[in-house]
């Protein structure tokens, strides 16, 4: 058929193509490789136990909400679960989404307009940016987790709003909450903190609301489900359901999911899971210390000198809780920039080949020559699957020039 957009789309996917940069969607494991690729960190989405409290839920709730929450799709098993997570992190409300993506860009999108000013980390997540480009706010970002760079646009701004993921991503790094609350609070700004890869697994505990005035906790991650919350004061909930298209225009999200990440949030509590997953994120750096790979260090500028002191802001801060080295070795997220996009392409094919399964991440996600192989661990590898895969990591890395 020839059709204008036809003619575009066929244009832009040549474009793509010959840049390296098509994405493509691929069967999930379907030769049983070995998967360092997923969010999964606690094992909760292969658990029998969850699969008993979805079959509870459907029982008890039925499989479907039948309509939005603003109709009738609002049940005791979403007010169960908005109350477990105002419990566990100290918001006074709570309100549910079927995806994190439609959580931040109704929360965005509904909160901002043409008048203010979001000041954003330079690596949120796409579905903030999304949110706040519907918005028609104006977006200041500063340096990725660079205090000084932050305390800069907040004083340029004051009485803003700040926006940053608790662990990021796609570098797998912390951010400096406590100083960046700690800024937020001296400029009376507002701090919007993205938990998705932190809730259930943060190695600080949990963000709570003593810090941070909304949050934002995903349950496709460490809870092993689906869906989203969002978490705030009792004002600001109410605005959002009064006021999210997101919200209003759609079907509120299947109480059987709602029970599930309900017994998902007290799973991530017990300690075992835990500490098996510290256990293999410890062992995986150490294994791939020893082979000579070279790991990000995810310096954190809470830490480094980045010419933070000339910053009166800055200099006032509490001394950070943790240091850069422990933000570090705690994450479940452990990046191996590897430069281009084809040699990341080539090395996760070889990885592939080996039977194991490690996200190659190119750019515009990353930046520009920042390709990386993105390696997550889980409470469920084994230390011999670990092993293989450092093992395995290093040929692909000494044979791809
Ligand atoms: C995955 C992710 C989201 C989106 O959550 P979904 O539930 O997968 O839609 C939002 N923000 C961040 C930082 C994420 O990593």
């Amino acid at each position: 058929m020839s059709h204008p957009l036809m003619d575009k789309m066929r244009l832009q996917m040549q474009g793509l193509e010959q840049q390296g940069l098509l994405r493509k969607r691929r069967l999930a494991n379907s030769n049983h490789a070995i998967d360092f690729s997923h969010n999964d960190y606690l094992g909760l989405a292969s658990s029998e136990a969850q699969a008993n409290a979805l079959y509870e839920g459907a029982l008890h709730y039925g499989v479907g909400s039948k309509a939005s929450p603003l109709v009738s799709g609002y049940s005791k098993a979403h007010v169960e679960l908005e109350q477990s997570l105002c419990q566990y992190t100290g918001h006074e409300a709570a309100m549910l989404f079927c995806s994190g993506f439609s959580a931040n860009s109704a929360l965005m999108s509904a909160l901002f307009n043409q008048d203010d000013v979001v000041i954003a980390d330079k690596y949120v997540h796409a579905s903030i940016i999304t949110g706040i480009q519907s918005s028609n706010a104006k977006l200041a970002r500063f340096i990725h987790n660079d205090l000084a760079s932050a305390a800069a646009q907040i004083a340029r701004y004051p009485r803003s709003t700040i926006v940053t993921e608790s662990i990021f991503s796609m570098d797998g790094d912390i951010a400096p909450i406590d100083a960046l609350s700690t800024l937020a609070k001296a400029q009376g700004s507002l701090l919007i903190v993205d938990d998705a890869h932190g809730f259930g697994v943060l190695p600080q505990g949990v963000i709570s609301a003593e810090k941070v005035d909304i949050q934002i906790v995903t349950f496709g991650k460490a809870l092993g489900c689906q869906g989203a919350a969002i978490l705030a004061s009792q004002t600001v909930i109410d605005f959002l359901v009064a006021n999210s298209r997101h919200y209003i225009y759609s079907t509120a999200l299947s109480p059987a999911c709602a029970h599930l990440a309900l017994n998902a949030i007290n799973l991530c509590q017990q300690p075992a899971a835990r500490s098996k997953l510290m256990a293999n994120i410890l062992l995986f750096r150490t294994q791939a210390k020893a082979q000579g790979i070279n790991l990000s260090e995810m310096a954190d500028s809470e830490t480094a000198d980045s010419g933070m002191n000339s910053l009166e802001l800055v200099s006032s801060l509490e001394p950070a809780e943790m240091n850069s080295h422990e933000r570090v070795i705690n994450s479940p997220i452990q990046p191996i920039i590897t430069g281009s996009n084809e040699r990341t392409m080539a090395i996760a094919s070889t990885l592939a080949d080996k039977g194991f399964i490690v996200g190659a991440i190119r750019s515009p996600t990353v930046p520009f020559g920042q390709a990386r192989l993105r390696i997550t661990l889980s409470a469920l590898h084994s230390s011999e699957q670990i092993i293989s895969l450092v093992n395995a990591l290093k040929c692909a890395l000494e044979d791809t020039p």
